[in-house]
């Protein structure tokens, strides 16, 4: 494990045209850094432009948002991991909170999909994380560990060593309350004890936080040795505010020694 993820989810914005702009401004004005990935995750119409813009730079990588589990067949409006990576993807998001709470993913669907993106040569990203009310009833740390379970429990240690969780709690996602750098530390801890318990060794795994991540509190956020990266939606929408978290954050991540 070296270095730290900075992966920007452009969520439902950025067409082709809008994101070859974005990247050129973003790559312009960041110089590669030694083990820092910056990962690009665009909607799925904007793969292939985001991809080719990028070719050449090895510290950026593409990413895509969602897949389905089927190798192909009748899924209208669905696309597949093969069609991602197809498209310049080499990564992809799973079990994002949106799709679980505003469009229905299920636990058991994230767990296909992992599945599903590991067979075709996609790094998952899984994404887990508590809503508000689950928070205050206690709960947190259960929710968290049932969809580790559901997304990557039944992985052998090979490909549970491949995946990167993203910390993500439902209640900071576009809502300008972040996770206090303490709390996102307490969770990764969490979340890499129960990697390890699962491996029978130290987990190997990224965890990145995410939720109203900006470029204010991002270095704070990965000046925890637990972060291991960042997940970003809103603030990663302009070449200024995602310059601003990269260049910041990558202090604080050489500062604590990565
Ligand atoms: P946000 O979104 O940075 O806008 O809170 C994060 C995410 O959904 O990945």
């Amino acid at each position: 494990m070296s270095g730290a993820i900075f992966a920007a989810n452009w969520k439902m914005h950025h067409g082709p045209a809008a994101a070859r702009e974005l990247v050129r401004a973003v790559l312009s004005r960041t110089n590669p850094r030694e083990g820092r990935l910056l990962l690009f995750i665009p909607p799925a119409v904007s793969l292939t432009a985001v991809a080719d813009e990028v070719r050449g730079r090895d510290d950026v990588a593409v990413g895509a948002q969602n897949i389905h589990w089927e190798p192909k067949g009748a899924f209208t409006g669905e696309m597949s991991a093969a069609l991602a990576r197809e498209g310049g993807a080499s990564w992809v998001l799973v079990g994002h909170s949106e799709r679980r709470h505003k469009l229905g993913e299920t636990d058991a669907e994230s767990g296909l999909k992992v599945a599903a993106a590991l067979a075709a040569g996609l790094a998952p990203i899984l994404c887990v994380g508590e809503t508000q009310e689950e928070r205050q009833t206690g709960r947190k740390e259960a929710v968290v560990r049932r969809q580790l379970e559901a997304g990557v429990g039944a992985l052998d240690g090979t490909a549970l060593a491949a995946v990167t969780v993203a910390y993500e709690p439902v209640w900071a996602i576009g809502t300008g309350v972040n996770a206090t750098p303490e709390d996102a530390a307490a969770m990764h801890r969490s979340v890499r004890e129960w990697l390890s318990g699962r491996l029978g060794a130290p987990a190997p795994n990224r965890i990145l936080y995410g939720g109203s991540v900006t470029p204010g509190n991002a270095g704070a956020l990965l000046a925890q040795p637990e972060v291991q990266g960042v997940l970003v939606g809103g603030a990663s929408l302009t070449a200024e505010s995602w310059v601003g978290i990269v260049e910041t954050a990558s202090g604080s991540v050489q500062r604590s020694g990565r």
